[in-house]
């Protein structure tokens, strides 16, 4: 069999390099073995603003505008419902909070996506005496529909594999590369904290954030946006939250545990003050990475295995302009955006 590309993880990072390559009709197969899930717990969210400090994300408004495009395209193509527009709410703890949020959304960029009139807060079930502040331009992808959805195209394309890729069984010829009779021009790795077992790749600086939700049911809290306390809490279906999340860079397990339930319910009790049960918990690595920059880019010596990670916690907003670079690069020689290419980490690597 020959094809123009395999691609190693089917989350967001693989998706969004998928969607390239069909664009630009190259040939392509997938292997995923479930061994990540980071874009299965995912929120979600995709927001132009860091809530801790109220300043912009990284290149926020270049990659804002590819999100509603790109995920809307996949919707149509595949059939499904996975963008909503919703905004968020940012609860202020203290008169200082709301000051630095005015100030803030004088500013230039700013100023487009956060709102300039202090909300009274009008929920009783909610603790906001200080007010709440509204971003705009946010929203959330659908990121449980998405991967499903995708993958389940590419079985009836008969374009994925579900079983591990064995890093050691790559062949490499001058002008092309090999695995298990699969002949392809590049093998583009999107296999998220996996890397952390990829011969190839495993000498850049990725560290790892886990992160846990906990999924309440509540039928008094009707919220009508995602609200920003001290974590998350995203509206779902039916009367049901995604609460979180938690970041832990030591323990690299997608197991859920005990002590994050605990916190997330003690946050969840200072931001609310109704009844809730919890139906579901849910846990993943984010790929964050040392500079938290993306990993993008070539192998320093086999060029023709290729890696776009390190989307760390803003994978839906990143991955789409990811791809697009790591395509460019791949195919029309365009440099890479130097922020983002592996190039930087040349240092760390020992051949
Ligand atoms: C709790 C939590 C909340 C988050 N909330 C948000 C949010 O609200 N908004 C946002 O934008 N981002 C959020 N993120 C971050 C986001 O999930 C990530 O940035 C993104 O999902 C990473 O995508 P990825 O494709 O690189 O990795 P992954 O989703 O982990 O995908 C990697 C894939 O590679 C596969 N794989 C790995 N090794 C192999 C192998 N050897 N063989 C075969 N397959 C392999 C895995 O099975 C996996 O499917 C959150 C993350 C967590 C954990």
């Amino acid at each position: 069999m020959k094809v123009d590309y395999i691609i190693v993880g089917c989350g967001l990072a693989g998706i969004a390099f998928c969607e390239e390559l069909r664009r630009n009709k190259k040939s392509f197969v997938v292997f995923d073995d479930a061994s990540q899930q980071s874009s299965m717990v995912a929120g979600g969210l995709y927001n132009p603003v860091v809530l801790k400090r109220f300043t912009m994300a990284w290149k926020a408004m270049e990659l804002l505008k590819m999100v509603t495009p790109f995920y809307t395209e996949i919707e149509n193509n595949l059939n499904i419902e996975i963008v909503s527009k919703s905004p968020i709410f940012r609860i202020f703890n203290s008169v200082e909070e709301q000051n630095n949020w005015f100030t803030a959304s004088d500013k230039p960029l700013l100023s487009e996506v956060l709102s300039d009139k202090l909300l009274k807060n009008s929920n009783t079930n909610i603790n906001a005496n200080f007010g709440l502040g509204e971003v705009f331009q946010a929203g959330k992808i659908d990121t449980v529909t998405l991967v499903n959805a995708y993958i389940n195209c590419l079985k009836k394309e008969e374009k994925f594999v579900e079983t591990s890729f064995d890093y050691n069984k790559i062949i490499v010829d001058k002008d092309k590369v090999q695995y298990q009779g699969i002949e392809a021009d590049f093998i583009v790795f999107a296999d998220g904290f996996g890397l952390k077992e990829n011969p190839y790749f495993k000498y850049l600086p990725l560290i790892g954030s886990k992160g846990e939700y906990i999924v309440i049911e509540s039928k008094k809290l009707k919220l009508k946006g995602t609200l920003k306390g001290s974590i998350f809490i995203i509206p779902l279906k039916e009367e049901t939250y995604l609460v979180g999340a938690t970041y832990d860079n030591f323990d690299k397990t997608n197991q859920p545990t005990e002590e994050a339930k605990h916190i997330l319910i003690d946050k969840l009790k200072t931001m609310i003050h109704c009844d809730f049960s919890i139906i579901d918990h849910i846990a993943g690595i984010r790929p964050t990475v040392k500079d938290r920059r993306p990993l993008v880019g070539k192998h320093p010596i086999v060029t023709r295995l290729a890696v776009i990670n390190g989307l760390g916690t803003r994978g839906v907003m990143a991955s789409p302009y990811l791809a697009q670079q790591l395509f460019n690069h791949l195919e029309n020689r365009a440099e890479l955006d130097s922020e983002i290419d592996i190039q930087r980490f040349e240092k760390l690597f020992i051949s």
